[in-house]
């Protein structure tokens, strides 16, 4: 068997290595032409003839099972056409009946807002992209591109996830440089400000982490893709390097490479395996590969599109704890004024209880600039 079929090296967890490309070229060989297209589903419809080739029956047999299990079947008729939010009383379709469970729960208690805001974030992250075709035919995806499903693990960023660490998922051609999945994925920590401004919160720059320190890297396989499209990037993998080296404490070589010279094509991966991403010097997110497949004819084809997200952890917003309202800007310590240490607050509140009409600084605290992760939702 080729050595770039994956097979499990630990069960149920992750395969052994292979080579991304190797791989696309193992299918795309296989394949036919009409596997491989991304036309419009019509134009590539089997025949009866073929079905009934394929099955070993007859062409009477074939179209009777076209009938029969075709999508069509699926559809209700007219005169019982489906009201999602009006369900009759006795259901006889299972799914049905737990909708109007989901339902008549969300009436009495009345928490309307809140679940429809996180289904409607999660339905508009699903949609905006399927089936998408781009207008620009040279966005188009190439036929036979592969797309690989990327689950991104987001550190510890608050006590409440210790145990539950939030993620996002999202989907990356293979063709796609390492540097494109590295601009796609959203971390506060990027968004940060760093400093104490409680005796000039004006000041607050408007420079955020990710315009100050733009080095990062991924580590796959014992290599450092570093980015260093900036003049400001350094290798930061190279105080992990040095230390490794230092002595022998057991580790391969390590090597490093730049980010912006790889594709995932170009590397060698075990699907399932934990690697890392790392940023703002110590902000370390685990990458997994869940899944690679070729790209299909309903899939989103409009490549500007990717990485494409699929799924994100729904944030709780932290909101200021004097008017309950607004997202949190600023946080507070040993705050004389501030019932909790830490304490969060909005620009509006926290002005207003810290600063006298001409902007001078009441009571003992120190003020940093607080960014939430509800942000991104
Ligand atoms: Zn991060
Ligand atoms: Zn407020």
């Amino acid at each position: 068997m080729d050595e770039n079929i994956p097979v499990y090296e630990v069960t149920d967890a992750n395969t052994r290595l292979i080579h991304i490309g190797s791989f696309g070229d193992l299918w795309r060989e296989r394949l036919q032409n009409c596997d491989l297209t991304l036309a419009e589903k019509d134009d590539c419809l089997m025949e009866n003839s073929d079905v009934a080739q394929d099955l070993g029956c007859s062409e009477e047999t074939a179209a009777e099972l076209r009938l029969i299990c075709g999508v069509d079947a699926l559809k209700c008729s007219e005169n019982e056409e489906a009201d999602p939010e009006n369900i009759p009383e006795d259901p006889s379709l299972l799914t049905l009946g737990i909708r109007k469970k989901i339902l008549d729960r969300r009436r009495e208690t009345l928490i309307i807002e809140r679940a429809c805001r996180q289904e409607t974030f999660l339905h508009e992250l699903e949609f905006h992209a399927v089936g998408k075709r781009p207008e620009d035919a040279a966005d188009m995806v190439d036929e036979g591109e592969l797309v690989l499903t990327l689950n991104i693990v987001y550190p510890v960023i608050f006590r409440k996830h210790k145990e539950y660490k939030p993620y996002q998922t999202v989907l990356v051609l293979g063709s796609q440089k390492l540097t494109e999945l590295r601009d796609a994925i959203n971390c506060v920590s990027d968004l940060q400000i760093g400093g104490e401004f409680s005796n000039n919160p004006d000041l607050a720059p408007e420079n955020i982490c990710k315009d100050l320190y733009k080095s990062a890297f991924f580590h796959f396989e014992g290599v450092f893709y570093n980015d260093m499209r900036d003049p400001q990037c350094r290798d930061i993998s190279r105080t992990t390097i040095e230390w490794a080296e230092s002595r022998d404490r057991g580790y391969e070589k390590f090597q490093s490479a730049k980010m912006e010279d790889y594709t995932f094509n170009d590397l060698r991966l075990k699907i399932g395996y934990p690697y890392l991403y790392c940023h703002q010097g110590d902000c370390e997110h685990v990458i997994t590969v869940t899944d690679i497949r070729l790209i299909h004819h309903e899939d989103c084809l409009d490549r500007t599109l990717y990485p494409l997200l699929k799924k994100r952890h729904w944030f709780w917003t932290r909101k200021c704890s004097v008017c309950l309202m607004y997202t949190a800007r600023w946080v507070t310590v040993n705050d004389s004024l501030a019932p909790d240490d830490p304490c969060f607050f909005c620009d509006v509140c926290f002005k207003m209880l810290h600063y006298d009409t001409d902007g001078n600084k009441l009571g003992e605290f120190l003020a940093h600039p607080y960014v939430d992760p509800g942000i991104f939702n």
